[in-house]
């Protein structure tokens, strides 16, 4: 059943600063420059030994993006010459041999996500190419199981690309909006149109494919409620299966193309809230379903699905419904997780092209599960991903009883109960409707490593 959060201005402004997006335990920054190739080698053979080996799944990072958005945070390169991405493509094709031959064979792959960057940046031929290198080198799932994503920049494709990559296999679209706003598009070097976003989601749907997802920033330059309140309308309009509506987080200091951005262009703490208020009130009234950490869904979607049968997930692409898989990061700063550990590509291309130009990974660090974080892991994704941790079957999936255990965490969570944030019970803790959009906050009272270190703001961004 879909809970509507409750928008409480005045929590949301205390409670508000910066905190992990959750999408890994231990999150990214707790890396370690000592887990190296030898450790992934080792990771990867462990899983295949699995009595039952998990499914694979691929993330594929293509960071060439056309022009540099002010807001943007991604890990991206701007370039023009398309050289460039076929010169990409070609090392890509070395690191899915060396990803391929350390899995078996017979373990299918069935999800695929393409995201940057742009990928369109390699136009539909480069993608086709990727796909086609991965289908020789891994072992497709059948059709019906298949979930092949990729992230498009409308201002850069159309109907024939869409129709391309479909052909070639890809079900699901990701589009970029953030907003439709004139003012808005201008003030963040962003310009795109209404009609070449409809173009990419009707041949989407012409095409067959499964999911469309769109995503929208709201807390952006010159944005205001009567503008952002149109876009939604639009959107809405558009009925993509999927929408996300993220917080601009201005730290110029650390992303440079957000120094373009004049910090008199913002809109206030206040009105921030108002937009968050505003894309809540849009979005839950046309129908749509708060997943939670800023997605929304259609009821039918497979991710509001999997969020009512208990089986939803949260990984580096954000939620998802593979649950089991094993994730194979490709391509430069792509993360993955295989067996017990996370593994992070170079952040660089020369990096990455010489370590595969020498028939090695391009891995420069990682991270090894330990016991205890696979426990606080799995505690932060039921609370992330379903609001509610059910002590009884959590602590005899441990082996463990949860209120000794836990016996910190739930004295740092004493005071939101009092506030109102979650249900502190005897069997369980839930997050109340009006803690539902300070999940992160909840979250970070298990988080064992961030009560070690000084929560850095550039780091994570604020919870709101
Ligand atoms: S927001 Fe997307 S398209 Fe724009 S520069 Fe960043 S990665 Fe590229």
């Amino acid at each position: 059943m879909s809970v509507i959060p409750v928008f409480d201005r005045d929590l949301l402004r205390r409670y508000d600063g910066p905190g992990p997006r959750y999408t890994s335990y231990p999150t990214a920054p707790h890396f370690d420059v000592r887990f190296g190739e030898s450790d992934y080698r080792r990771q990867a053979r462990t899983s295949n030994d699995d009595p039952v080996p998990s499914p694979l799944s691929v993330y594929v990072h293509v960071p060439f993006c056309h022009s540099a958005c002010y807001y943007c945070a991604c890990t991206r390169i701007i370039a023009r010459n398309p050289a460039r991405g076929r010169e990409y493509i070609e090392r890509l094709a070395i690191e899915i041999d060396l990803q391929s031959k350390l899995f078996d064979r017979d373990r299918p792959l069935t999800q695929i996500h393409f995201g940057g960057g742009t990928p369109n940046f390699l136009g539909a031929e480069g993608i086709l190419a990727i796909m086609a290198r991965l289908e020789s080198a891994f072992s497709f799932d059948p059709e019906a199981n298949r979930e092949f994503s990729v992230e498009l920049d409308p201002r850069h494709a159309d109907a024939q690309l869409v129709a391309d990559i479909a052909a070639a296999g890809i079900n699901r679209i990701s589009l970029g909006i953030q907003d439709f706003d004139g003012d808005v598009q201008k003030s963040i070097n962003r310009i795109q149109s209404v009609a070449q976003t409809a173009e990419l989601i009707d041949a989407a749907r012409a095409n067959g494919m499964r999911s469309i997802n769109v995503d929208l920033i709201y807390g952006l330059p010159k944005q205001n409620e009567r503008a952002f309140g149109q876009t939604l309308d639009t959107v809405v309009g558009m009925r993509p299966d999927r929408i996300a509506a993220y917080s601009y987080a201005h730290l110029p200091n650390h992303f440079k193309a957000q120094n373009q951005i004049q910090a008199k262009d913002l809109p206030s703490a206040e009105d921030k809230l108002g937009l968050l208020a505003l894309a809540i009130d849009k979005l839950t009234t046309a129908g749509y379903v708060y997943i939670g950490m800023d997605h929304f869904a259609l009821p039918e979607d497979e991710l509001v699905q999997a969020q009512e049968r208990g089986s939803l997930h949260r990984n580096f692409q954000g939620y998802s419904t593979r649950a089991e898989c094993d994730l194979i990061g490709l391509g430069m700063s792509s993360i993955g997780k295989v067996g017990n550990a996370y593994v992070q590509n170079a952040k660089e291309l020369p990096a990455y092209y010489t370590a595969l130009l020498s028939g090695h990974l391009p891995i420069v660090r990682g991270y090894e599960l330990t016991v205890q974080d696979r426990v606080v892991g799995d505690a932060i994704q039921s609370l992330m991903c379903h609001c509610r941790l059910e002590k009884n079957a959590f602590g005899r999936r441990h082996d463990l009883v949860f209120d000794e255990y836990f016996e910190s965490e739930l004295a740092r969570l004493a005071p939101l109960a009092a506030d109102g944030l979650v249900n502190l019970k005897s069997d369980c803790i839930e997050i109340t409707p009006r803690g539902r959009l300070l999940m992160r906050v909840v979250a970070m009272c298990f988080d064992r490593h961030l009560h070690k270190v000084q929560v850095v703001p550039h780091k994570f961004s604020n919870v709101v």
